[in-house]
């Protein structure tokens, strides 16, 4: 008993402090229930809940589309340039506090563009708050602007190519309901994306089949898959995603709470590591699925008797997988063999 919990906080002191990068984290969903709150009073936007303690109790899910209804009535009371600079500054002095030192953002411009809030709002908010945060705490970042494969693909270039005009995009994705809406939809926005330049990636496999991943690697040409868990129904995706080393962002606290998997002690990223896959760990939407990225690392760790050492094996994927310039790469593998070496006893 005395040795097991010994163990676990070690576990714990060592997931803290280890530096880290996330690579699949959607700023809308960093919104915690005192700020949805506070920003619907402050902008006269109507919620259904009356207090804290209230939307507290409705960040509770069966599946991704009873998760995304909260989530888009949440992303509602986001209207001025200021909220998106204070919800950004909010999740990146959470990375401060965790040594995050590299976070690239998704973003939801439909979503915002749908409520009437002008773009510029939204990017020039979100992209004054990374620049504060790589001046005042050293935070590298990157943003994604991710499509919503539930809209209508037939107005997304025109949407890429008003954001790209703005600047401050490194690439794009595919986010919201995955089931009946396959990938391949949005092949003419990622083959403009390509051609302009940006980096590409998509949620596939999460709900959706291994099929989904084959359209998203095929079809939109991806650089990484965002979740992927269900490539092991497909042993020949998974020699794909290997000798192409495609990274995954796997997202454990979220595939709980959309019950991709019963409960955490059955989740995959223990066969992925195994198989050699190029998997990542990422928060998601930590304010809607219980925890941010140590406390993902950490309790699935526990529940899955993980060794400490995949924990540097995790953030050594996510610096491979990062789109940042190789200086920036060099400087975090650095961080993470310093730190590597000063714990080599734990290993
Ligand atoms: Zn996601």
């Amino acid at each position: 008993m005395e040795n097991a919990k010994s163990t676990e906080v070690t576990l714990s002191d060592f997931i803290e402090r280890l530096p880290k990068v996330e690579l699949h984290l959607h700023i809308e969903g960093t919104l915690e229930p005192e700020m949805l709150i506070a920003l619907a009073k402050r902008n006269g936007v109507e919620i259904p809940y009356r207090s804290i303690e209230a939307a507290r109790n409705a960040y509770h899910f069966d599946d991704l589309k009873s998760f995304l209804n909260v989530y888009y009535l949440g992303a509602s009371v986001l209207r001025e340039d200021r909220d998106y600079h204070e919800l950004t500054i909010a999740y990146l002095s959470r990375c401060k506090a965790e040594r995050i030192l590299h976070a690239e953002i998704f973003f939801d411009p439909q979503t915002h563009l749908a409520n009437g809030v002008a773009l510029e709002a939204v990017i020039g908010g979100i992209h004054a708050a990374l620049l504060d945060a790589e001046r005042d705490w050293g935070i590298s970042s990157a943003l994604i602007l991710c499509f919503e494969r539930d809209r209508d693909p037939a107005t997304a270039v025109k949407l890429l190519e008003r954001a790209c005009a703005l600047g401050n995009i490194t690439g794009i994705g595919l986010d919201s309901a995955e089931l009946d809406n396959p990938p391949g939809k949005f092949q003419t926005v990622f083959a403009a994306a390509k051609a302009m330049g940006l980096h590409r990636v998509a949620h596939a496999g999460e709900e959706g089949p291994p099929s989904y991943i084959w359209q998203a690697l095929d079809m939109l040409q991806v650089e990484r898959i965002d979740h992927g868990v269900r490539c092991l129904e497909d042993p020949s995706l998974v020699r794909r995603l290997i000798d192409d080393r495609i990274p995954l962002t796997v997202c454990p606290f979220s595939n709980i709470a959309l019950k991709v998997f019963p409960q955490l002690s059955k989740h995959n990223l223990g066969e992925l590591l195994a198989a050699g896959l190029l998997a990542t760990i990422n928060s998601d939407d930590p304010a809607y699925f219980g925890g941010y990225l140590s406390e993902n690392m950490l309790h699935t760790f526990s529940n899955l008797n993980l060794p400490v050492r995949d924990a540097l094996l995790l953030q050594r994927n996510a610096v491979e997988a990062a789109f940042c310039s190789d200086q920036r790469k060099q400087e975090l593998l650095s961080a993470l063999n310093e730190y590597n070496a000063s714990h080599h006893v734990l290993l």
